[in-house]
């Protein structure tokens, strides 16, 4: 690439490139590490001897911590979501790649005491949330409303993973597994009828997720394989309320753990799976459109009706939003096809 492209930042979306260490079947294969990183924007990844270069806003190698990506990632965005800027920040990778590590944390589903007991390892929702919560604790001037949502879009449609939270009198004539989207003059697009549950504190978004999380699963025959062939998007909404002044200002950030993009390049077999790849495919392509748009400043149409996730994402992802896309990757050879992919995916020229 030229120097050129290297210092030319986006204004709109920020791609950073996270890499795993090698995991129990590289290292039992004795996979080399074929990912070099250069600089905190430049790798160079070799795929059969062959090299290529690609840069990122930023990239972490394989032992940088949570809190690393943390700060860089989410601090900026965090501060936009409290004064009235949706944003959204999207994990993208093959499965095993460290969305979900990245996103979430490790055994977030296992530990039961995962609250206590893994703090060092939390991923950027907790963090998130837990810093949501005591800034808007510290502003006394304003008086904040947090809540929540999460929905899944799978097959092209989009399930509430809230709706068994749901308050019976509150419950409206609708399908929760495929729930509309509705452009609404006030707020923009919408998920229309997506339960939204008002909170107080991080233990209890701790434990929305996780149930959010479990419904996810219950509805699939093998949790592990589907739960990685859907989009997870869970919803913070802040609502700021100058008191005095009785003005109100919403936001979102939109937290996203994309399917598993391998089904991008491998070729499947026919019937449901198939149709299935497809409509992951819709989105995910869709995606990496509407990225490509929003980080060449030169292209002017932005594609988001394509696919129902860049839709959803229609508000977060354009404007003055400091939204981010993260690719995971793994660093090792085994892998070094679908990690090629990923890096496509990411960068800024085709
Ligand atoms: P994905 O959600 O992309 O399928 P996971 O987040 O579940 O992948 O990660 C796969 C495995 O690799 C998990 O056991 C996870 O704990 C581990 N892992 C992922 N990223 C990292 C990392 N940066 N450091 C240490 N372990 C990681
Ligand atoms: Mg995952």
């Amino acid at each position: 690439s030229t120097p050129n492209t290297k210092k030319k930042k986006s204004e709109h979306i920020r791609v950073v490139c996270r890499l795993r260490p090698p995991n129990d079947e590289e290292i039992q294969k004795k996979s080399p590490v074929c990912v070099k990183v250069e600089d905190d924007q430049t790798l160079k990844i070799d795929v059969k001897n062959e090299v290529q270069e690609f840069t990122y806003d930023r990239i972490f190698n394989m032992n940088d911590a949570q809190n690393e990506v943390y700060e860089d990632v989410a601090a900026p965005i965090i501060e936009d979501l409290m004064n009235g800027v949706n944003s959204a920040i999207i994990a993208y990778g093959q499965t095993g790649s460290g969305k979900t590590y990245t996103m979430q944390g490790p055994n977030f589903e296992t530990n039961l005491n995962w609250f206590n007991s893994e703090t060092e390892n939390w991923g950027i929702t907790p963090r998130i949330v837990s810093d949501v919560f005591g800034k808007a604790a510290v502003d006394t001037s304003y008086q904040y409303q947090i809540s929540v949502s999460f929905v899944e879009i799978y097959n092209e449609r989009i399930r509430d993973l809230l709706f068994h939270k749901t308050k019976q009198s509150e419950i409206q004539p609708k399908d929760p597994d495929n729930l509309t989207i509705m452009e609404l003059k006030n707020k923009g697009l919408w998920i229309l009828n997506a339960t939204t549950i008002p909170t107080t504190d991080i233990n209890q978004v701790i434990e929305l997720l996780k149930s959010g999380l479990k419904r996810r699963s219950v509805a699939k025959t093998n949790s592990n394989e589907e739960s990685s062939r859907s989009h997870a998007i869970f919803v913070l909404s802040v609502k700021k309320i100058d008191t005095v002044e009785s003005v109100e200002r919403f936001s979102q950030l939109y937290l996203v753990d994309l399917a598993g993009s391998e089904t991008v390049s491998k070729s499947l077999t026919s019937g449901e799976r198939l149709d299935e790849a497809k409509k992951i495919n819709t989105s995910l392509l869709a995606l990496r459109q509407v990225i490509f748009a929003l980080t060449n400043k030169q292209i002017t149409h932005i594609p988001y009706r394509d696919s129902k996730l860049t839709r959803i994402l229609q508000n977060s992802l354009g404007g003055n939003t400091r939204a981010c896309l993260i690719i995971n990757c793994s660093p090792c050879a085994f892998n070094a096809n679908e990690t090629l992919s990923t890096l496509k995916f990411g960068s800024r020229t085709r």
